[in-house]
């Protein structure tokens, strides 16, 4: 038990937190509420999985560095490399953007069973090899910490569809929550007797709705409709692995798409280009119509001085859960993972662990947080409460922006590197960046998706 780890819930993060605490300690127990699919299937504890996930470059960095080698195994099982902005077509609030070669950052677009199965296999492989024993309690679920407000010391578990019967214990000197979004962690330490950490809520009341298609004729490019001022509906469609194509179509308050089968196609054609719609509308669907609407950014501040017990950490969706357009939830998994291990590399379990593996968590969150909520704002607060003056600003320099990125490709990079987590917001700041955002006057994008790769920056 002094050497021996917890892991709350299989998902991705969970799945690479095992990873990291392999070599680390004595024996790591996973326990999962669901059972594990053999192959690249979904499954009820990530209902998510049935949506859009694109990975980004920030996050391949960050997951190549923990599983090295490990893109090239996606990639052999039929997940694509997207570069941007040449191979989606984007279309930003003021018109569409070019197409060219930049080189920089890519996206990898597969499905989500798809991701953590490649994830999982991979971190069996590598327990099976290691001198930590890894156990994996399936079918069971954690619903409350041992301990006291100071130090946790295990997990109370309860098998899943045995009320009455199945409840156990589990002593450990670390608990790892990886829960995702719905984590009860909060409560779980009020059992204690400690306070649950402060928790920051921005919800732009985004409604999500997803479906897969089979195109006849597939483009060479993946497309990304962003909602504008007045059309606060957008939509994306890429492809993914075995010749299919994941599209998702989202809208704000009061623009929810609806989730029948009929509907999908009417709501697409609603968007402010008519392309997607094209794209699809005589496409063979291979999958039903899935919504989904928990996703509001929330974060729970368990890094403030004092947040978690020793014995005790949270990460990513358990902490941190992101609004899903931006796409950056996976990323935040992975990092969260990188600080875990080298964490843990600097001295193993040892006092302290639990706090300073928080703050390395809450900072690799930290652009995420800052870019989604930035974003979000103006559309959580309206009708409810009035922006302050920092908060119009900032929306106005990040409405500018945006609309420069169209045109400008040294605003392009620079929002291409931020939005693939891979700099910090204040790349955004940089004087260079501000002076074009500010001085140079506002050009519309281009009116029409450009079908064709064009010249780079030198040519604009
Ligand atoms: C609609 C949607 C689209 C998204 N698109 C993207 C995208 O394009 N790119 C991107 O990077 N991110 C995206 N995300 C975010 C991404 O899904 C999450 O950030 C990511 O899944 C976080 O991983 P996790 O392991 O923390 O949580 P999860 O993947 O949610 O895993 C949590 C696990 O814990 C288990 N569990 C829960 N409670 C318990 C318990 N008490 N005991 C035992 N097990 C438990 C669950 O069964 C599950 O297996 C999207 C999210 C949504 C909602």
């Amino acid at each position: 038990m002094d050497r021996d780890a917890v892991v709350v819930g299989g998902g991705l993060a969970g799945t690479l937190a095992v990873g990291a605490l392999l070599g680390q300690v004595d024996r790591v127990t996973l326990v999962e509420r669901d059972r594990f699919p053999v192959g690249p299937e979904g499954r009820k504890g990530v209902p998510q999985g049935r949506h859009l996930h694109v990975f980004l470059s920030g996050g391949q960095r960050a997951l190549d560095e923990l599983l090295p080698g490990v893109g090239a195994e996606l990639a052999a099982a039929g997940a694509h490399r997207l570069e941007m902005p040449r191979d989606i077509l984007t279309r930003m609030p003021g018109g569409w953007q070019r197409r060219f070669h930049e080189g920089r950052h890519a996206l990898v677009s597969c499905t989500r069973p798809l991701l953590d199965h490649v994830v999982r296999a991979r971190v069996l492989a590598e327990a099976a090899e290691s001198g930590t024993r890894l156990e994996i309690v399936e079918g069971a679920e954690v619903t409350g910490l041992l301990g006291d407000p100071d130090l946790v010391t295990g997990v109370r578990i309860q098998d899943r569809g045995r009320a009455g019967a199945g409840a156990r214990e589990l002593n450990a000197a670390l608990v790892v929550d990886a829960s995702g979004r719905g984590s009860r962690a909060p409560e779980w330490l009020e059992g204690l007797g400690r306070a649950a950490p402060r928790e920051e809520v921005v919800d732009a009341g985004l409604a999500y709705v997803t479906r897969m298609f089979r195109l006849a004729e597939p483009p060479d490019a993946g497309v990304y409709i962003m909602p504008g001022p007045g059309v606060p509906r957008g939509g994306v469609a890429v492809p993914v692995e075995d010749g299919r194509w994941l599209v998702t179509l989202s809208g704000g308050r009061g623009e929810e798409p609806p989730t029948g089968d009929g509907e999908f196609l009417d709501f697409a054609a609603s968007l402010v280009h008519p392309y997607l719609y094209e794209l699809i509308k005589t496409a063979e669907p291979v999958s039903g119509v899935h919504g989904y609407r928990n996703t509001a950014n929330r974060r729970r501040h368990y890094d403030a001085p004092g947040g978690v017990p020793e014995g005790f950490v949270a990460i990513a969706d358990a902490a941190c859960a992101f609004n899903p357009v931006y796409g950056q939830g996976m990323t935040v998994a992975v990092l969260s993972g990188l600080a875990l291990r080298d964490h843990l590399a600097g001295g193993g379990l040892r006092p302290g662990l639990a706090a300073a593996v928080q703050g390395a968590a809450a900072r690799a969150a930290d652009t995420a947080w800052l870019t989604a909520t930035a974003a979000d704002r103006p559309f959580a607060a309206a009708g409810a409460i009035s922006l302050g003056f920092v908060d119009r600003l900032k929306s106005r320099y990040f409405s500018r922006l945006t609309a420069r990125v169209a045109v400008d490709p040294k605003v392009g990079a620079a929002y291409r590197d931020l939005v693939s987590l891979t700099v910090p917001l204040s790349r955004l700041l940089h004087p260079a960046i501000v002076a074009r955002v500010l001085l140079l006057p506002r050009r519309p994008g281009l009116a029409d998706p450009p079908l064709e790769v064009g010249p780079g920056p030198r040519g604009h």
